[in-house]
């Protein structure tokens, strides 16, 4: 099964990824985080992909693209794989049809999350995530607090702010997700698989709620 997050930055994507991938036991492949794994480590990709992260703007195609071919290669994602945060933009997805094309797949599921954008920026700016790379789970300080503050509740690591966490390239990511990511919504409608989620405090729906909804349309399946 091959299951794609969209959304706009902050509307909870990651949180709900991995609630489906331990449901689903579906691996869960992050693009942000292969990258801030590189940034991380200094690799050559990750020094080039800092370039474009720090300001709030998009990896280039091409980088992106092949570092998701060369994942869809390996031996774990063969049976399905979580796509989070891939595709970003409409070359994206057409390269990744092609891709599934040629190994006789396609996409079957795009979970579409929206949530009101003032709503977004406070997540955001109150996001901690987990510094053991192993983990990474994901708290925030009003709506999910770890137990003991900067601290992981699952793996005793210290929490850290992601440096693209800031309000001003929240605001930059935003309007890059509306101008570059956005039309992937008609473009999965129009393939038939878009199913569009709001993740909302206002209707008392987070991340999870939303999870364990679609573990359970997916189920049924
Ligand atoms: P969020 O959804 O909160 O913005 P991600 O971890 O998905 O966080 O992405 C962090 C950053 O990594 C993005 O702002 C972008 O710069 C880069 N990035 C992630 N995925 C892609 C992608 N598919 N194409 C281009 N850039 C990407
Ligand atoms: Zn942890």
């Amino acid at each position: 099964m091959i299951i794609i997050m969209l959304g706009a930055p902050g509307t909870g994507k990651g949180t709900v990824a991995s609630i489906l991938s331990q449901e689903l036991e579906i691996p869960q492949v992050s693009t942000g985080d292969i990258f801030r794994k590189n940034i991380k480590e200094k690799t050559e990709l990750g020094i080039i992909a800092d370039k474009y992260i720090s300001k709030g703007n998009l990896v280039p195609d091409e980088i992106t693209i092949d570092i998701v071919k060369n994942r869809l290669n390996d031996d774990d994602v063969k049976n399905g794989i979580i796509l989070d945060g891939f595709p970003r933009t409409v070359a994206q997805a057409e390269a990744l049809d092609k891709i599934l094309e040629e190994k006789g797949k396609k996409v079957d599921i795009v979970l579409n999350l929206e949530t009101p954008e003032d709503e977004i920026i406070e997540r955001i700016v109150n996001r901690r995530v987990c510094s053991n790379q192993d983990c990474k789970a994901v708290y925030n300080l009003i709506l999910n607090p770890p137990k003991v503050e900067g601290i992981c509740d699952k793996c005793g690591s210290k929490l850290i702010q992601r440096q693209d966490d800031n309000v001003e390239t929240v605001k930059l990511r935003f309007e890059n997700y509306i101008k570059q990511t956005s039309p992937l919504v008609e473009y999965y409608k129009n393939n038939g698989v878009l199913q569009t989620e709001t993740v909302s405090k206002s209707i008392n729906k987070l991340g999870k709620d939303v999870a364990e909804e679609v573990v359970e349309i997916l189920k049924r399946k």
